[in-house]
This record gives C-alpha cells, sequence and structure tokens, in this order.
C-alpha cells in the first residue's frame, strides 16, 4: 500500500501532536511534531542568552543559525523520539513556558524557517510521515495526501494546557497559558512568511468535544477513505 503523507496544522494547543502520535502509531509511520523544531531553536536564544532589551536578539540569532543541529532519535522507553540540540536530549526543556514564550517570535524568521523546512522535507521525502505543525500543508508538504486543520475552543485549549504544565511547574497560571495561546495565534496567522491559515483542500476538524479516540477515529475513517483513492 502507497505510504502517505500526512499533514496536520492548527492553532497552539489544539492536540494536533496527540492525534499525529496516535495516527503513526495506528499506521506504522514516523511523526514528526515540527513545532517542537521552533522550540529548539527558542531554547538556543535561552541557553546563548541572544536577547536585546528582553527581546530575542534575532540578528545574533540569525548569525549562529548554523551552530544548531536538531535531530529526532527514538526513546524506546518512552516510545516516541526525544529532540536533540547538537547531540544533548532538550524534550523536556522545550515544553517550559519560557521557551513557548518567545518561539513564535523567532518562528516569523525568514532563515529560521527556510532551515527548518528544508529539515522538515528531507525527513518526509520517502512519505510514511505525518508531521504536524503551522505550515505542513501549506508550505512543508503542499502535495500531502491528507491534510487536517484541528481547531478547538480557546478556553478548552488553554485547560487541557495548563493540566499538562501543572505537573511540570505548580507556579504556572491558567491566565498566563491562555494569554500564551493568545499571543502565538495571533503571531502565527498574521506573520508574512508562512502564515498558520487552513489550506485549501485541509479537512477541518474542531475537536473541542471529541474525546482522543474519537478523534482518531475521525481521521482514521478518512484515511482509509482516501487510501481507497489513491
Ligand atoms: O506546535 P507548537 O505549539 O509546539 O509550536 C510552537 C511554535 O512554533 C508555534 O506557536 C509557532 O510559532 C511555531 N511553529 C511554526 N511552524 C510550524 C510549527 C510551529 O511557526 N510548522
Amino acid at each position: 500500500m502507497k505510504k502517505l503523507t500526512i499533514a496536520i496544522d492548527g492553532f497552539s494547543s489544539c492536540g494536533k501532536s496527540t492525534l499525529a502520535k496516535d495516527l503513526a502509531k495506528e499506521l506504522n509511520y514516523i511523526f514528526v511534531d515540527s513545532g517542537a523544531m521552533y522550540r529548539g531553536i527558542a531554547y538556543f536564544v535561552l541557553q546563548n542568552n541572544l536577547f536585546t532589551n528582553g527581546e530575542p536578539d534575532t540578528v545574533s540569532l540569525i548569525k549562529r543559525l548554523d551552530e544548531i543541529t536538531l535531530t529526532f532519535e527514538y526513546n524506546p522507553e518512552k516510545f516516541e523520539s526525544d529532540l536533540l540540540l547538537n547531540g544533548i536530549t532538550i524534550s523536556n526543556e522545550i515544553r517550559k513556558h519560557e521557551v513557548a514564550a518567545i518561539v513564535s517570535k523567532i518562528a516569523v524568521l525568514k532563515e529560521v524557517r527556510s532551515k527548518l523546512v528544508k529539515t522538515q522535507q528531507k525527513l518526509g521525502e520517502f512519505g510514511g510521515i505525518i508531521m504536524d505543525g503551522r505550515d505542513i500543508g501549506t508550505v512543508v508538504f503542499p502535495f500531502a495526501d491528507i491534510k487536517f486543520f484541528v481547531t478547538a475552543d480557546p478556553t478548552i485549549r488553554a485547560e487541557r494546557r495548563y493540566k499538562e504544565l501543572v505537573l511540570k511547574d505548580s507556579t504556572i497560571t491558567l491566565a498566563a497559558i491562555k494569554a500564551n495561546l493568545e499571543e502565538r495565534d495571533f503571531i502565527d496567522t498574521t506573520r508574512e512568511i508562512s502564515p498558520l491559515k487552513k489550506a485549501d483542500d485541509a479537512i477541518e476538524l474542531d475537536n473541542s468535544n471529541l474525546s482522543r479516540e474519537a478523534q482518531l477515529a475521525f481521521a482514521l475513517k478518512l484515511i482509509n477513505e482516501r487510501t481507497i483513492d489513491v
């Protein structure tokens, strides 16, 4: 059977990666979280203290982009891949609020995007891949076999993310998370290069009131119907 390319885009904290992971497991495909790569670059900014007046120093970052190598390595204990920055695992670090606070400001840069898009396209060259992000169906894989555009009610999204993050950082507040999601969605949808938007041929999936299982079943049904067509 043909190995498909599946693109999943949508707003922050919509459960895109959860859907992508579940599908990859079900179909035995590669799963790539493209947002983790943007977070990896944001982490490099924090690690090297590349800031001016409290904002990411984008000029210095662009000069140092060649120093950054991001790779994924399968971790059998977690049944998923870790993200490595120059050979060191940063999977936990990239989930921190400090990273979320600056990542969208870095993702607007064309130099950052072109570096990551090239790597993402290489990862997908043989198909059999499910990648989630903001520009996967529009820029990274415009010819993807199936595209999903995931949405959910903003309050539900913030509550879901809060439940996840508060386990790791008890100082985090729901209000801070909601503000961060709003800010990221605004920057991601209004930026000049590769803004987040629904591809014309994407299937919209609002999972506000869907369980993880129901969301997976919805997507699998569509994939099975398409697989018969291709
Ligand atoms: O998916 P996640 O929320 O981890 O992504 C973090 C940020 O990375 C997004 O808010 C967005 O600014 C950026 N991103 C992007 N393009 C992608 C994936 C993520 O601009 N394909």
